[in-house]
């Protein structure tokens, strides 16, 4: 029997990608140089994909970077003279938060309660913000924000920069990019790829303000990796370092497949996948997710198995469904499931039969 992976990410490979990753083997990607004809025109075809599947306007640059944890450090590092601002609902939040304190910024946290209505009017963003950090989708305990409310504080507070954390709701997830500046995703989440390679999208707003820092003489970190480095890299369709070449072919691959299927229809599947195991633990199964109204998330579901999250993720496991534990430090107390696009329906279905074969005691 093959394991499934409902994993948060890494998780289920996108079903075409086996057939992908042969055919770079065939055709040497892993040995070509990331300065060459052949990679310029990979990196050309992954970015014009992903401009066309997530509807990235020109306004944009896209950067590859090697995971969304140094994004974090990126944004801070290039964005941020003294002062960032956080919405924090969980554990990945919080990281953003701790690295900007890491680098010294004067970093503001706003815990967002999760458990309760939150009435976004009420949301006031302090003073002399520069950057408003906001994390879709906490994979950590599966709150979602919806961006929408996002267009109104951009429109009261036009200097501020706003970066959205989109790694574990993308392509699901819709962005606007009028409204956010900078956003972020790794692949090893919605696009079903291996892990490795990290997707850093950001305007000339985010580029003009790490300008900014560098004229003021403000550490930015290595002139390698600073924004300005990367867009004139990008420029010539390459990296700074060497990239994860390998892995960008297969994202140009994959996007392709999207593409093919449509955004519509694989929005379509989460929402019907994320329905039929929300209804079965709404109804007649003994444990419950923890968030009950608005902020569920689609793509990560979190479930309060109040302390058995071991005995539950092996005796599913035993029937070929891997999920995740919880996060950091309640590892005990959630089970993860996610729900991307390489999870199909027969899968969720298989889920289900496994999770209401589970003994409760
Ligand atoms: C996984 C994840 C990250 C970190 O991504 P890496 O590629 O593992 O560094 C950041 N934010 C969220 C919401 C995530 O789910």
């Amino acid at each position: 029997m093959k394991n499934i992976y409902f994993t948060v990410g890494p998780t289920q490979v996108y079903p075409t990608v086996v057939s992908h990753i042969s055919k770079a083997i065939k055709e040497d990607i892993v040995s070509i140089s990331h300065r060459g004809e052949q990679f310029k025109k990979i990196f050309e075809k992954a970015v014009s994909n992903l401009r066309d599947l997530l509807n990235i306007p020109l306004t944009h640059h896209i950067f590859f970077i090697p995971s969304s944890t140094e994004s974090f450090e990126r944004i801070i590092a290039n964005t941020v003279y003294k002062k960032s601002t956080h919405l924090v609902t969980g554990g990945f939040s919080k990281k953003f938060y701790q690295t900007a304190l890491d680098l010294k910024k004067q970093a503001i946290a706003i815990t967002i309660p999760i458990d309760k209505k939150f009435d976004w009017r009420k949301l006031i963003i302090p003073k002399d913000t520069e950057l408003l950090c906001v994390t879709e989708n906490e994979t950590s305990n599966g709150v979602q924000i919806p961006l929408a409310i996002f267009s109104d504080i951009k429109e009261q507070n036009k200097n501020l920069l706003l970066a959205v954390d989109i790694v574990s709701s993308t392509p699901y997830s819709y962005v606007d990019y009028e409204v956010f500046d900078i956003s972020f995703f790794s692949v090893q989440k919605g696009f079903g790829l291996p892990a490795g390679l990290g997707v850093l999208i950001v305007n000339e707003k985010a580029l003009d303000k790490a300008l900014f820092l560098l004229k003021k003489g403000i550490n930015m970190g290595s002139r390698h990796h600073s924004f300005l480095n990367l867009a004139e890299k990008e420029k010539k369709f390459t990296t700074p370092g060497t990239p994860n070449v390998f892995n960008i072919y297969l994202l140009s691959k994959v996007t392709q497949d999207f593409l093919e299927i449509g955004l519509k229809k694989i929005r379509n599947d989460t929402d019907t996948k994320a329905k039929m195991l929300y209804d079965l633990f709404d109804s007649e199964f003994y444990y419950k997710p923890i968030i009950s109204g608005g902020f569920r998330s689609k793509t990560t579901l979190t479930i309060n198995v109040k302390g058995k999250a071991q005995e539950i993720a092996s005796a599913l496991a035993q029937k070929g469904c891997i999920v995740s534990k919880g996060y950091h430090p309640q590892e005990e107390e959630y089970i993860r499931i996610g729900n991307f696009p390489a999870h199909h329906i027969d899968h969720v279905q298989k889920l289900i039969s496994a999770l209401k074969e589970l003994r409760v005691t």
